[in-house]
Parts: C-alpha cells; sequence; structure tokens
C-alpha cells in the first residue's frame, strides 16, 4: 500500500507533510520522501522511518509540498528510488502510488529522446512524459502524458513556481481535504482529520487541481 499527501495554503508545509505521511504509517512502506517548493523544488529522501528522515530536514518555511511513502514495486528499496521524482530539470516533482504497467517501452521511448533517468521505478517515466509534453500549460501536458500511461495510479505532482498542486487517480485511492486558504490532498481520510472535516473523494478517471 504505501500513501501520498500534499499541501497548499498558507502554514509552513514540512510539519503538515510529515504528520499526515505518520498518519498514513498503517498502510505500510519501506521509504519516504518529500518535495518542497522553495526558489527550486528541493526533495529530501530516505530509506527507512519517517521519523529517520524527520531527523536530517533541514529549516523550510515553504507552503507548499508534497510527500510520499513508498512499498517498492519497480526498483529496490533505495533512496534514490525513494520518490519525489523529478524531471531532467528538476522543475517537476510527482509522487505515485500505483503501477505504470508500459514504463519500460516510455522510458525506453524517452531515453532515446534525450532524457535521462536516474532510479529504477516505473513512476519516474512520469516527470519526463510531463516535461516532454510542457508547453506553458500544466494541466494540458499532465493530461497528454496521462493518455501515455496504462496502469494504476495516485499522483500529486507540482511544477517549480506553480503555486497549484496537479493530483489525479486511478484505481487508487485519493481523497482532497478543503480548508480556509488551504486545501490537502491524501491517499486516506485519517491523514487530514487533524486539519479538516470537508472532503471530497476522487473517482477514477479524475484530475483536481489544488490551489
Ligand atoms: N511503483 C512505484 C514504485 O515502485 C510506486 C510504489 C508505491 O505505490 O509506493 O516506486
Amino acid at each position: 500500500m504505501c500513501g501520498i499527501v500534499g499541501y497548499v495554503g498558507y502554514r509552513q508545509a514540512m510539519p503538515i507533510l510529515i504528520d499526515s505521511l505518520k498518519r498514513l504509517e498503517y498502510r505500510g512502506y519501506d521509504s519516504c520522501g518529500l518535495a518542497l517548493m522553495d526558489q527550486n523544488i528541493q526533495v529530501y529522501k530516505d530509506v527507512g522511518r519517517i521519523e529517520w528522515m524527520e531527523g536530517n530536514l533541514p529549516r523550510c518555511n515553504s507552503c507548499m509540498g508534497i510527500g510520499h511513502t513508498r512499498w517498492a514495486t519497480h526498483g529496490i528499496v533505495s533512496k534514490t528510488n525513494a520518490h519525489p521524482h523529478v524531471d531532467c530539470s528538476e522543475k517537476i516533482a510527482v509522487v505515485h502510488n500505483g503501477i505504470i504497467e508500459n514504463f519500460q517501452a516510455l522510458r525506453d521511448k524517452l531515453t532515446e529522446e534525450g532524457h535521462t533517468f536516474v532510479s529504477q521505478t516505473d513512476t519516474e517515466v512520469i516527470p519526463h512524459l510531463v516535461e516532454k509534453y510542457y508547453n506553458g500549460d500544466l494541466v494540458s501536458s499532465v493530461k497528454r502524458a496521462l493518455q501515455d500511461i496504462r496502469g494504476s495510479y495516485a499522483f500529486i505532482l507540482m511544477l517549480r513556481g506553480d503555486t497549484r498542486l496537479i493530483v489525479g487517480r486511478k484505481e487508487s485511492p485519493l481523497v482532497i481535504g478543503l480548508g480556509d486558504g488551504e486545501n490537502f490532498i491524501a491517499s486516506d481520510v485519517p491523514a487530514l482529520l487533524e486539519y479538516t472535516d470537508r472532503f471530497i473523494y476522487l473517482e477514477d478517471g479524475d484530475l483536481a487541481i489544488l490551489s
């Protein structure tokens, strides 16, 4: 199982993401990671427990970020394979639960086209596909990338300099938590009960924008 979380609002994102990830620990995981929107996207990952990663995190005042607990399906349990994953220019960061069935064909094609992969995961094709199709319109490039993907997913994606989280699901759970001046996203309601009691459950094929 494992889990994903995201936050965009006015509070510091890091403690909220850590807290929400801990509330998803019951789902099991082997590694974890965060990406925070700063001038650049800052990515922090670790193998093992969220507490271990937490102990090594620098101070960060960012009000927007995404988090992940991984249950490895493609690629060994390692820091490199932990999420978030990014594109070549590190401007797009993605966390993902699920399996991209046609990842090898996509990876081969993207590699031929000049993209450089650093992990063994199926997930890493997502940021590279969005990078490939990005034409200044993030939502349409995500939609275009999803057309190429076969498999199951719940994902959260962010783009450097953009104040939105793009989220979507297919055969993997995802719920939006609504706040006032802030919004949350997670694999499951318990992650967010501390912050809101207003939820929107996404359905298969849904794509949503959190701002
Ligand atoms: N298939 C992805 C991986 O192996 C995501 C696994 C998960 O759902 O945590 O990294």
